[in-house]
């Protein structure tokens, strides 16, 4: 049977995977959730949109003869890390999952964890000026009216009820680039997730450099093994299959 790859993106992982996939000539279609408006397109062909549960997807894995299912979704995309899982227990075919290692706290740095939002917006003190880069969920979530002032950052600006200052951005790669946004936005906080990787870390080193507090959302569970920690271990286990399929 030839071998063919359901990649499952929204992550920069995902992104260097399909260019991996495209230069080594392997069949693969690359999905993303269709949550931002203009989503980037790879070389491979593209889907988007959910499928309907886990049921959905492996009816969905059966009908385009999917062999392997690649996880590369975000750390805190839980739902679609369960869904993959029990698809590929359903189908009976390989699941390969990324789980980035977390960021840890470093000399000077100085976090807080919260399990959900609501807990991390309730430690947020009323004098404020909270940079919030947790996606449109975290903004989804604010307290309405927020008791304090927000800047948020995320690619897309969800409705809300009560305007906030929004920067419809990707984070910047340059710590000094990041410190100098939250001095020119008189930022006192950082509210972001745990999510890893060296993509968004930029804003922890600038925040360390101001000695602004981070207030960290808590990361989900992680998806049931076997887990891949770097992109690198995932590609050598698929390249393996493929070079044997
Ligand atoms: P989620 O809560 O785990 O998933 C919600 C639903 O969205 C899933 O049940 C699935 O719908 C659909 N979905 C998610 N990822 C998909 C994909 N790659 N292809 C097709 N359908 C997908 O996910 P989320 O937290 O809303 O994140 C949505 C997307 O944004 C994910 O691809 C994730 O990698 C990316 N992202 C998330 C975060 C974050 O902080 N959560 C940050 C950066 C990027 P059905 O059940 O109908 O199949």
């Amino acid at each position: 049977m030839t071998q063919k790859i359901l990649i499952l993106g929204g992550t920069s992982e995902a992104r260097r995977l399909a260019d991996h996939a495209a230069k080594a000539g392997w069949s693969a279609v690359f999905s993303l959730a269709g949550v931002t408006t203009t989503p980037f397109k790879t070389a491979l062909p593209m889907r988007y949109g959910g499928f309907g549960g886990a049921k959905g997807l492996a009816e969905w894995i059966d009908a385009q003869e999917i062999t392997h299912l690649v996880d590369t979704t975000h750390p805190y995309a839980a739902t679609m890390s369960a869904n993959a899982f029990e698809a590929a227990m359903l189908t009976g075919i390989k699941r390969l999952a990324l789980w980035r290692p977390e960021w840890q706290a470093e000399a000077g740095d100085d976090w807080h964890q919260f399990a959900t939002m609501d807990a991390l917006f309730q430690a947020v003190p009323n004098n404020a000026h909270l940079f919030l880069a947790a996606g449109q969920e975290g903004i989804k979530a604010l307290p309405q009216p927020p008791r304090f002032q927000v800047t948020a950052r995320a690619l897309e600006q969800p409705d809300i009820a009560h305007p906030i200052t929004f920067i419809k951005a990707l984070p910047a790669a340059d710590p000094d680039e990041e410190a100098v946004l939250f001095q020119a936005h008189h930022i006192t906080h950082l509210a972001v997730k745990n999510a890893g990787g060296s993509a968004s870390r930029a804003k922890l080193e600038a925040a360390r450099q101001l000695g602004l507090p981070v207030l960290m959302l808590a990361r989900p569970k992680p998806p049931l093994p076997p887990l891949f920690h770097t992109l690198d271990a995932l590609i050598s286990a698929l390249s393996a299959d493929m070079a044997g399929g």
